[in-house]
């Protein structure tokens, strides 16, 4: 059985804690390997670590670090497949969703070696008589991130790669369930020149985030998970005094109005619904058709489309459209949600209850499910299943529909489908929800822009990755300047501030 480890100062260490996590193969059911669980002196120890490192890469202008991003993507190029593989075995999403999740990690990375640019600062000649004001971006220090397991490429890219390009250390404590990829791109970023020290991963749960939550040296730390966490984290790491972004749990609703183009609408669907097993934050989970005309074209369309997909392991290759969920305890959860939808009264037109896949009976496998005439008051629609589950919900008119995506407590993010400029404009206006797709499912911002939701969805102001990015790992400092030759007429100084 393979024991992972820990990177530490530039090298793989094992776990002292002596409690480990097993790490599964989702498609079979087995477990594959074991990751170690820190404890409060091992993160002690990556701490100091960091904190001894951290002056001298700061120090190192923006410039050369951003050409050690450069090579950082280079080799991410290099091992696409080696990550893709290693991804897939421990998540049990497809190859091509793998090689996606890496790749808009590797989009943030390389937006951040506009670091040169992005982090100059402001100035003001002349002041007052003789007096210069400037402004300058400085690292915070020892930064920390604790990512979920639906993206272990992608999201932890989105912290550490701002982070670094700023000049700071960071530590990552990745999803228990599907460490492997953090580690290699640890291991990665120092063949492509990081000092050691800079990137480190401490392997764990509750009791290494609580060490992450107390430590006096760690100035800030960012979140992705579900909403329970992040809200605790969030209070925790506010409490403590530090610079705290969490994100949390989603409930996208799509719009189909009646102008809209079916077949498209229903491919959409089917994509943001059940790629990746419905295991994204940004999936689409609810379907708003408006009027009973447009529900009923629509599910003609997607009914047989949702019975056509093909469920597999990653190693079927194209065969497959989507893979197992991650573990034992997600599928029952998914079941467990099913099961309320019925016993509620929502009608279950495709029913993935008895999906069997053989050969692979032990896999975390969830056929594909699609409800209609689910309302507000079933848990179904009130909580995240982040399985592959669609619950269509029926709404007489545009203003019924949109005020369902607005009344929910989460708002990470939602589509309209229509041909009506007017009407989507509205939408994208009125609706109080971060990421707005107009025919478009699944509108993740660029690396350029920012990501993040509204309500339940984020705590904290800044978004990821983007402008924001930059400003939640460095702290701003201004100088105001005076010089002998502004004093030669007796010092009388004109701006206020100064005396
Ligand atoms: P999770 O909340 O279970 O775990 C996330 C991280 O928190 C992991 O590193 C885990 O080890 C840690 N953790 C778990 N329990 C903890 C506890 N009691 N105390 C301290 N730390 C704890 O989430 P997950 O299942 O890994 O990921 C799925 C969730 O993440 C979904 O809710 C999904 O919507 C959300 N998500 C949100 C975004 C976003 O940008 N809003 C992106 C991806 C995923």
């Amino acid at each position: 059985m393979q024991e992972l480890t820990h990177y530490i100062n530039g090298a793989h260490v094992k776990g002292t804690s002596g409690r480990f996590a097993n790490i599964y193969n989702p498609a079979t059911g087995e477990v594959q390997a074991t990751v170690p669980m820190a404890n409060a002196a091992e993160m002690d120890q990556a701490v100091a670590i960091a904190s001894k490192a951290q002056p001298a890469w700061a120090s190192v202008n923006p410039q050369r670090r951003a050409r050690v991003l450069m090579k950082f993507v280079d080799l991410l190029n290099r091992d696409m497949e080696k990550l893709a593989e290693a991804l897939s075995r421990e998540h049990g999403k497809t190859i091509p969703d793998a090689k996606g999740d890496v790749i808009r990690g590797l989009e943030v990375v390389e937006y951040c070696i506009g670091a040169p640019q992005l982090l100059k600062g402001e100035y003001t000649d002349s002041a007052g008589p003789g007096i210069d004001m400037y402004s300058m971006r400085q690292a915070l220090g020892v930064t920390a991130g604790i990512t979920p397991f639906n993206f272990p490429a992608m999201i932890p890219m989105w912290m550490f790669a701002p982070a670094i390009a700023c000049g700071n250390a960071f530590i990552l404590k990745p999803s228990e369930r599907d460490p492997s990829v953090p580690l290699m791109l640890a291991e990665l970023f120092e063949e492509a020149g990081l000092p050691k020290g800079i990137l480190q991963v401490v392997n764990g749960d509750k009791e290494a985030v609580d060490a992450i939550l107390h430590h006096d040296i760690i100035q800030s730390i960012g979140f992705v998970g579900s909403t329970p966490i992040a809200e605790y984290i969030y209070a925790t790491g506010c409490a403590e005094g530090k610079r705290v972004q969490c994100f949390g749990g989603a409930k996208n609703h799509m719009i189909i109005m009646p102008d809209a183009d079916m077949d498209q609408a229903a491919d959409a669907l089917l994509g943001a619904g059940y790629g990746a097993a419905g295991e994204r934050c940004m999936a689409i989970s609810v379907a708003v058709p408006v009027g009973d005309e447009t529900a009923d074209r629509l599910l003609a369309k997607l009914i047989p489309r949702v019975e056509a997909l093909k469920v597999g392991p990653y190693t079927a290759g194209n065969d497959v459209d989507y893979g197992p969920v991650v573990s034992a305890a997600a599928k029952a959860n998914i079941e467990r949600l099913v099961q309320t939808g019925i016993d509620q009264g929502a009608d279950l037109v495709v029913d993935g209850r008895n999906f069997n896949l053989q050969g692979y009976e032990d896999g975390f496998f969830v056929g594909a499910h699609l409800f209609d005439n689910v309302t507000k008051d079933m848990d179904i629609y009130k909580y995240e299943i982040f399985g592959p589950v669609l619950s269509t919900v029926r709404a007489k008119t545009y203003e019924e529909a949109l005020g369902l995506a607005m009344d929910h407590e989460y708002g990470n993010g939602t589509a309209i489908f229509t041909r009506d400029g007017d009407t989507a404009r509205d939408f994208a206006n009125r609706v109080n929800v971060g990421m707005i797709g107009i025919n478009v499912p699944i509108p993740v911002p660029l690396a350029y822009h920012t990501f993040g939701g509204w309500k339940k969805s984020v705590f904290g102001d800044l978004n990821q990755h983007g402008p924001d990015a930059f400003k939640f790992y460095t702290r701003t400092k201004t100088v105001t300047a005076r010089w002998p030759s502004g004093m030669k007429d007796g010092g009388e100084f004109s701006i206020p501030i100064m005396e």
